[in-house]
């Protein structure tokens, strides 16, 4: 027996050649496409402006979803965290976040990370696979299920969750792109953010696209000194490059830039920091994410005070620089990235 398909997240021109196979017009596969993103169905035999042949061919050969949710935690503010089973044991999470603004699912993009961050848990166990498109875009539809009940669907993504996003590009992209499809998730591209660690090759790519996305970098130190210390991707592309790849970014393609830059205490929350970050920064069409350090049982990183923080947002405010804390949402269910998932596979 042939395996079955997966019919979630595959391009139109696959899904039209599967019906066009089974003799089927169309618009058939116009008809899927709304039972899986706007109905949320997993089960063939719910679509019922099929013909039951249809449906029963359509349970012989396909599926719809190749990951099983195997862990779903909601903390008090609504946060939900869903860990998705994909095969061969590949364990990924996805947080839903409930903002004024709408729903945001910040997602993963591969399964471990190569980057090796000093201050994070999606390295702590190196790499174990890149997601493929269709697994991205899985845990929109994961997603979309669990919030079904609140008539609720995802509306914003950030690539946030577990991974580089551009260290696993063409399958991001196409992630992306399958998102903003208004026949499948219909997510618009301004309400979608990728971040990376700084990869200047990706970058480059990235601004080639035309997509009016939002590019998040993660910056973390404003010297070289300092983030060679906890982010090794700084050794390959250092501060000259990557800021003038973000400069070019910002040219070639007119989107306001995001920076992220996690409070660590002691190491890059001082003032004499904040003062060169603001110099790094000037005259870049920029936003500044500060973000207070989410602590990693195992790792020495510590959460700066609230008052630190309020000083270090403070002097870049009198810079210039528009500035936002990131409000921290689900803390009691770790919504930092990769956290559920180790634990899963120390199988605590
Ligand atoms: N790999 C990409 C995207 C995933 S990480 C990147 O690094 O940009 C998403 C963001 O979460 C990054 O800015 C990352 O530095 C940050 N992050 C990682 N661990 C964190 C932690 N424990 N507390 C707060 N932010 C963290
Ligand atoms: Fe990877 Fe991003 Fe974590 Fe660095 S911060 S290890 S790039 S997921």
């Amino acid at each position: 027996m042939t395996a079955k398909l997966n019919l979630l997240g595959l391009p139109w021109p696959a899904l039209t050649d599967f019906f066009s196979e089974l003799g089927q017009p169309q618009y058939r596969a116009k008809q899927l496409m709304e039972w899986i993103y706007q109905h949320n169905v997993s089960d063939f035999r719910q679509m019922t402006n099929f013909p039951l042949t249809l449906r029963q061919t359509l349970e012989e050969k396909a599926i719809i979803g190749a990951g099983e949710v195997v862990a779903r935690q909601e903390a008090s503010d609504g946060t939900i965290k869903l860990a998705i089973r994909f095969c061969d044991d590949r364990i990924v999470e996805c947080v839903i976040l409930h903002y004024h603004h709408g729903v945001t699912l910040c997602l993963s993009s591969q399964v471990g990370c190569k980057m090796g961050c000093a201050f994070c848990a999606s390295g702590l166990d190196g790499f174990v696979a890149n997601l493929t498109a269709a697994e991205i875009v899985e845990q929109i539809w994961h997603a979309n299920r669990a919030l079904s009940s609140q008539s609720l669907r995802v509306g914003h993504l950030v690539y946030m969750g577990m991974g580089e996003p551009l260290d696993n590009y063409h399958n991001v992209i196409d992630s992306i792109r399958f998102a903003n499809n208004p026949a499948a998730f219909n997510i618009g591209m301004r309400n979608i953010t990728l971040s990376t660690s700084g990869l200047v090759p990706g970058i480059k790519q990235l601004a080639q696209e035309n997509l009016p996305l939002t590019l998040s970098i993660s910056l973390h130190a404003p010297v070289d000194y300092l983030r060679d210390q906890i982010m090794p991707i700084n050794r390959r592309y250092p501060l000259p490059q990557l800021m003038e790849a973000v400069r070019d970014y910002v040219k070639t393609t007119r989107r306001r830039v995001t920076f992220e830059y996690i409070l660590l205490a002691g190491f890059n929350d001082q003032l004499i920091h904040a003062e060169k970050l603001a110099s790094l920064l000037a005259g870049i069409l920029a936003n500044v994410n500060v973000i207070p350090y989410n602590e990693v049982p195992g790792l020495p990183w510590r959460a700066p005070s609230d008052k630190q923080v309020r000083l270090f947002v403070r002097l870049l405010e009198d810079r210039g620089i528009n500035v936002t804390v990131r409000r921290e949402l689900g803390p009691e269910i770790e919504a930092a990235c990769g956290q559920l998932r180790r634990r899963l596979q120390r199988g605590e």
